[in-house]
């Protein structure tokens, strides 16, 4: 590994916590629905409500889900682990304490692998914990008043906790992407940030390289990758400032103001005894035994890293090719159908990252919406492939097609007058032409200057409207010139 930039010469620190809600129909211990968007307080159900002499019975789907995950990262699933109860005042939180996991969680250790600015990086995980989420306070539409909305009251969330291994925002926010990508890869989590569904608390502190860590404050709550990164960059100058003014860093949880791109002091830290953490009387220790883990192992999809090892194996792909690939399981899945169906893997992933990518990115959408289906692009690519039309054709059709101006390639080459002209004849008059109209060029080249052959290419494909096949042009020019 190569020495971590340094920032005014401090050595940057984070850690972070990443919520992933679970994608289950029903919440971690109560059979309420989960779905996103309900008038408030329609699904809570009297056990979210905590209403006296109701207990919670846990999801197995959830415990499932946690499972999933503790495999994808290389991590111990826990044979025993336990639920334990995390106290705090709070209006959105009914029962007086949070259903969580603390002392014995159910997935322990592993780690998430990334690339940074083309180099492999390792952010181990120290923990991975089941939890149940709290409802919300709605500050707005109550004329100054505030009100609860439980409908997220019991929302079962899988608590990721990395140990303090990123040493930059970049990095912070490269492990954040992949963690997302991992989750919604493995179907265990929507990864709908603008819905909460997964969110990062920032853990960041800073020190002279060599000294021992720095004492960190905590940015809550952070719901796109570009926040985590504004955040965590604003933060570690203040904590800069301070130290070079002379003063100590408290540990502290902030908030980040995505308005002003600043981070406040929203609370000093609570230490883990402020939460009087016990073991939940009303539920029994979780006990995943061997089998359950096979169970769930054998339903396993092949992973992302997995996949793109595959795809440079045996589709000949480059790293950053097959990173793109296995971006996500729906890009995957996009990849393979037109692989498969034109046979050109190489040309298929060029495409992806060229004009789909260009397009996807520039309209903000996934490629499930890609206007564009895999069948399509093959067809379009074995069009390039047998001569049919040139490059600059071909991204005339897909521009066509993106546009919704036409379905069938080869109606759109015909309407278009794309057609590559394959008449050897026609181009050899052409060529013919152009030498006789060109003297001047033809004299250069054969003066030796390779520029004058390009003009002469440039107008034989100018004479042919574009249809030429350039290769092919340049073919019979030099032919032409060459036999004098
Ligand atoms: P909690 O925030 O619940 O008190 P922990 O003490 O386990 O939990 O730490 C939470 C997170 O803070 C972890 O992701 C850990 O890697 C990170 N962390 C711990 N110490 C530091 C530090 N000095 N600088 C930056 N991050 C840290
Ligand atoms: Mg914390």
């Amino acid at each position: 590994m190569s020495a971590p930039a340094l920032v005014r010469g401090y050595e940057v620190v984070i850690g972070l916590e990443t919520h992933a809600q679970l994608s289950t129909a029903s919440k971690i211990f109560s059979g309420a629905s989960t779905r996103f968007g309900a008038a408030p307080n329609t699904q809570a159900c009297a056990v979210d409500l905590a209403l006296p002499g109701t207990l919670p019975v846990l999801n197995r789907g959830a415990v499932e889900r946690a499972i999933r995950f503790g495999l994808a990262v290389g991590a111990k699933v826990a044979p025993l682990s336990i639920f334990a109860r995390k106290n705090y005042f709070y209006p959105d939180l009914p029962k007086g304490y949070q259903i969580s996991q603390y002392e014995i969680p159910v997935v322990q250790g592993g780690q998430v692998e990334f690339v940074l600015e083309g180099a492999p990086r390792r952010v181990r995980l120290t923990r991975a914990h089941l939890e149940e989420d709290a409802g919300k306070s709605l500050h707005e539409d109550f004329h100054g008043l505030t009100g609860i909305d439980l409908n997220r009251a019991g929302t079962p969330l899988l608590e990721i906790v990395s140990e303090p291994d990123m040493r930059s925002s970049a990095e912070a926010a490269e492990y954040a992407k992949a963690l997302h990508a991992l989750v919604v890869w493995l179907d265990i989590c929507d990864g709908n940030m603008q819905e909460g569904s997964f969110r990062c608390d920032a853990n960041v502190s800073v020190r002279k390289p060599g000294q021992p860590l720095g004492t960190r404050r905590e940015i809550k709550n952070l719901n796109s990758f570009r926040f985590l990164q504004q955040a965590i960059d604003f933060e570690v100058q203040w904590q800069i400032e301070r130290i070079e003014d002379g003063l100590a860093i408290e540990q502290a949880t902030v908030l980040f103001d995505p308005a002003t791109g600043e981070t406040r002091a929203m609370r000093t830290k609570e230490e883990a005894h402020d939460y009087r953490y016990f073991p939940d009387p009303d539920l029994p220790p979780l006990v995943i035994a061997p089998e359950w883990v096979g169970r769930v192992q054998a339903g396993m999809p092949e992973l992302p890293a997995a996949m793109a090892a595959r795809f440079r194996r045996d589709d000949g792909l480059t790293a950053d090719a097959a990173a793109l690939m296995t971006q996500s399981l729906a890009f995957a899945r996009y990849y393979e159908a037109a692989r498969d169906a034109c046979g050109q893997p190489k040309l298929v992933a060029n495409w992806l990252m060229g004009e789909v990518s260009k397009r996807l990115n520039a309209e903000g959408r996934g490629i499930d919406a890609s206007p564009v289906p895999p069948a399509t692009l093959a067809a379009l690519i074995g069009r390039v492939v047998d001569g049919t039309v040139s490059n600059n054709a071909a991204r005339q059709v897909f521009d066509a097609l993106w546009a919704g101006e036409g379905r069938d390639v080869d109606a759109l080459i015909e309407a278009r007058g794309l057609r590559q002209m394959n008449d050897a004849g026609a181009l050899e008059a052409i060529v013919d032409d152009v030498i006789a109209a060109n003297a001047k060029s033809v004299e250069e080249f054969r003066a030796g200057k390779e520029k004058a052959f390009n003009a002469l290419v440039g107008q034989v494909m100018k004479a042919s409207k574009g249809k030429a096949n350039p290769a092919q042009v340049n073919d019979v020019l030099r032919r032409r010139l060459g036999g004098g």
